[in-house]
C-alpha cells in the first residue's frame, strides 16, 4: 500500500471476508466510572495497511486498542473483524495479536523458544513449529541469535524478539501500543523504519499506537489523530500534515504558527516561510510582512528564526543550512525583518 494512494471509493468495501476493510469500528464508546476515555470511534482499517493512531497520553489510544483485542468491552458501538461483529468473541478467538511496550519474554528461555511458545501451545506440530519461528526470525534479522538468551540481548533486540513471537502466529491484524517507547531516539529511528520494512514483507495489517508525531508520519500508510476520546481527522501523513481539518490537528502534528486576518485563522508550516532583510522584495505573489527578530537559533542541519509581527503575531520560520542555499540572515535580536509566504500554503484551520 503506498501513502500517497488516494482513499479508495466507499463502494469497494465490502463487510464480507476477503472484502477491502479488515476492520470496523462503528460509534465505539467506553467510560470507566463515568470518566469518558473513548466518547466515539468510528473507524475503518483497511486489509494490508499500516495504520496509526497518534494522539497525546490520555486521548483513547490504549483504550480503543484493548477494547479491539477484546480485553475490554465497549459500552456503545460495534467492533467488526473481517465483517463480524466481535461482541461475544474472547480475546483469544479474535485474529488478532498485541505486542506491548514490555515485551515481557521468559528470562529462562532461548530465543526461539520465547517465539515458539504461543505455537506449542496451540499445539502446533514440532516440524511446523520449527519451520515457523525460523521464518519469523529471520523476519526479524534475529536468525543468529536464536540460542541466545533474552539477557544477552540489548533493547532493540529484545523488542525484534517481541515481534517476532506475534507474528510467527500470523494474526491477520496484529496491535503495537507504543513498542519503541523505550528505546533510545537513535534506535527508536532505526527501529521505525524496520518495522516498516518487515510489515511490508509479512503483509500483516498493523494497527499502531503512539503519541510521536515525528513516528506515526515515518510509518504509517495512514493515521487518525486521537484528542479526548475522539477522532479529529484520518489521513495518509502528507494529509495530516499539509490539509490539517482542525487547530488541533495543525499543532499535535508538526508545528505551526497561527495568522488572524481578515476574521479567518491560518496555519503556516516554518519552513514554508522565508525571512528576508528589509526592504528585499518577495517574490511574484508572495505575501509579505514586517516583524522584529526574536531569537535566531542555529540548528545544525536548518536554522530556526522567531519573527513578532506588529499586530503581535509569532511567526516561526526554518531555513535550511544547506550548501548554495541563500545563507544566514545576519540579523541580530530586535532588528526589523521581513517574512515572506506564498499564501497558498497559508492553510485555514
Ligand atoms: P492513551 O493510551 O491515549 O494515553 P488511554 O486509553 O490509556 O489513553 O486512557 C484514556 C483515558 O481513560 C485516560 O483519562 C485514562 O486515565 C482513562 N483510563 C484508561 N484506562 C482506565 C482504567 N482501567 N480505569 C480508569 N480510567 C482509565
Ligand atoms: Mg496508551
Amino acid at each position: 500500500m503506498n501513502a500517497m494512494s488516494p482513499p479508495a471509493p466507499t463502494l469497494a468495501t465490502k463487510t464480507a471476508s476477503g472484502g477491502e476493510i479488515l476492520l470496523r469500528l462503528s460509534g465505539v464508546r467506553k467510560a470507566y466510572r463515568g470518566a469518558v476515555a473513548v466518547e466515539s470511534v468510528d473507524l475503518e482499517i483497511r486489509r494490508g495497511e499500516f495504520f496509526t493512531m497518534l494522539g497525546p497520553s490520555g486521548s483513547g489510544k490504549t483504550t480503543t486498542l484493548r477494547l479491539i483485542a477484546g480485553f475490554e468491552q465497549p459500552d456503545a458501538g460495534t467492533i467488526e473483524l473481517d465483517g463480524v461483529d466481535m461482541a461475544r468473541t474472547a480475546p483469544f478467538d479474535r485474529n488478532v495479536n498485541t505486542v506491548f511496550q514490555d515485551y515481557a519474554l521468559f528470562p529462562h528461555m532461548s530465543v526461539a523458544e520465547n517465539v515458539a511458545y504461543g505455537l506449542k501451545a496451540k499445539r502446533v506440530a514440532a516440524a511446523e513449529c520449527r519451520d515457523r519461528v525460523a521464518e519469523a526470525l529471520r523476519m526479524v534479522q534475529l536468525a543468529d541469535f536464536a540460542g541466545r538468551l533474552p539477557a544477552q540481548l540489548s533493547g532493540g533486540q529484545r523488542q525484534r524478539v517481541g515481534l517476532a513471537r506475534a507474528i510467527v502466529n500470523r494474526p491477520g491484524l496484529l496491535l503495537l501500543d507504543e513498542p519503541l517507547g523505550a528505546l533510545d531516539l537513535k534506535l527508536r529511528q532505526d527501529m521505525q523504519l524496520e518495522l516498516k520494512h518487515i510489515q511490508e514483507q509479512v503483509g500483516i495489517t498493523f494497527l499502531y499506537v503512539t503519541h510521536d508525531q515525528e513516528e506515526a508520519l515515518s510509518m504509517s500508510d495512514r493515521i487518525a489523530i486521537f484528542n479526548r476520546g475522539e477522532i479529529e481527522q484520518i489521513g495518509t501523513p502528507e494529509e495530516v500534515y499539509e490539509r490539517p481539518t482542525t487547530p488541533f490537528v495543525a499543532n499535535f502534528v508538526g508545528s505551526s504558527s497561527i495568522v488572524k486576518r481578515r476574521g479567518r485563522r491560518f496555519m503556516l508550516r516554518p519552513e514554508k516561510v522565508q525571512v528576508l532583510p528589509v526592504g528585499e522584495r518577495a517574490a511574484f505573489g508572495f505575501h509579505g510582512e514586517e516583524g522584529r527578530l526574536e531569537d535566531r537559533v542555529y540548528l545544525g542541519m536548518f536554522t530556526k528564526y522567531v519573527v513578532r509581527l506588529g499586530d503581535g503575531t509569532k511567526i516561526v520560520a526554518v531555513q535550511p543550512n544547506a550548501e548554495g542555499a541563500t545563507g544566514q540572515l545576519e540579523k541580530q535580536r530586535g532588528e526589523p525583518v521581513l517574512v515572506v509566504w506564498n499564501p497558498e500554503t497559508a492553510w485555514p484551520v
